[in-house]
């Protein structure tokens, strides 16, 4: 393998120790940083992440609440869940696992939290925030991207970065992030033509399409940063979106699937949820 590994777990594990000592200060302080996570229905994956949120919050001190709801719960019941925890003093941050039940409106419950305690970042005050380069909650997982990124000593600044993906979630504010850091940025999608042409132009190659070994060695620019976003499940296994072992061949950096970008985005959640309990507790 040519590139060189970014390590995710380890780059998350002092996030979260540092984390750690910071809730233990706020704690002390009188202030106990608190997350709590709406769950609808029984989606496995759905399940998986919320129980992985709910150990980091409890290996970080930070206490989680973690409120499921039915599968036929009512959209009223869901506004009303978000309402409440809304004016719960004692709540910092708040999160509506996704994807919801087909029968639930995702944005109108999106719009119903208090953008205070918007620790996921979906809230369009938030992404506005970030659009407009004012402070503000951002997305945890390209948040975490931008960590990894630094970690590695890799400056988005002059670089081109081209951003496959535009969900809302991941793609758009990963590509205001690193717009953000001074990259210059192209955003991909299942609309654009010649994608291998663009990718091969990439210092920065970032990967959120949700497709098994997508990026593939001939799209990758020698020596380029991989940065694989993709979560997929193959016989069993959880893949990403880049045939890693041959574009480890090619490229400078790449994250691996499991162990890399997955392990920041909790770290980036609890990161969240500090800062707004911090903000409240002032
Ligand atoms: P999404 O909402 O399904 O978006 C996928 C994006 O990929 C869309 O913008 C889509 O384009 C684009 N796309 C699909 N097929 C394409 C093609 N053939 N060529 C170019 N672009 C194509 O997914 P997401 O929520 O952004 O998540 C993306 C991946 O990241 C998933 O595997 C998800 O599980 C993973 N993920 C991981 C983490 C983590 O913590 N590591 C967190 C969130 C998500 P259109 O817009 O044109 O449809």
């Amino acid at each position: 393998m040519a590139a060189t590994l970014i390590d995710g777990r380890a780059v998350a594990k002092a996030f979260k120790e540092e984390i750690a000592q910071r809730t233990q200060v706020m704690i002390a302080q009188g202030v106990t940083p608190h997350l709590a996570v709406v769950l609808v229905g029984e989606n496995p994956a759905s399940q998986v992440y919320v129980r992985n949120k709910e150990n980091g919050c409890i290996k970080a001190g930070i206490r989680s609440t973690v409120i499921r709801l039915e599968e036929s719960c009512t959209q009223q019941e869901l506004e009303d869940t978000v309402k409440r925890l809304n004016e719960d003093e004692s709540v910092h941050g708040i999160l509506v696992q996704l994807p919801l039940p087909r029968h639930l409106d995702e944005a109108a419950v999106l719009r119903l939290i208090d953008p205070d305690k918007d620790v996921d970042g979906f809230h369009a005050m938030n992404s506005g925030r970030l659009m407009n380069g004012q402070p503000g909650f951002v997305p945890c997982t390209p948040l975490g991207v931008m960590k990894l990124l630094e970690q590695y000593g890799i400056d988005p600044k002059g670089k081109h970065a081209v951003v496959i993906g535009r969900s809302n979630i991941v793609g758009k504010p990963m590509a205001m992030l690193l717009l953000a850091a001074n990259a210059t940025v192209t955003i991909c999608h299942s609309r654009t033509q010649n994608l291998a042409e663009i990718t091969r132009q990439a210092d920065i190659l970032v990967a959120a399409v949700g497709r098994a070994n997508f990026v593939t060695a001939d799209m990758v620019r020698p020596g380029a940063a991989v940065i694989d976003v993709g979560i997929n499940r193959v016989d069993g296994k959880i893949v990403g979106d880049v045939d890693f072992d041959a574009v480890a061949e090619v490229a400078g950096y790449i994250t691996p699937v499991p162990g890399g970008v997955g392990q920041m985005t909790i770290a980036m959640l609890l990161a969240n949820t500090l800062d707004a309990a911090a903000k409240r507790g002032r």
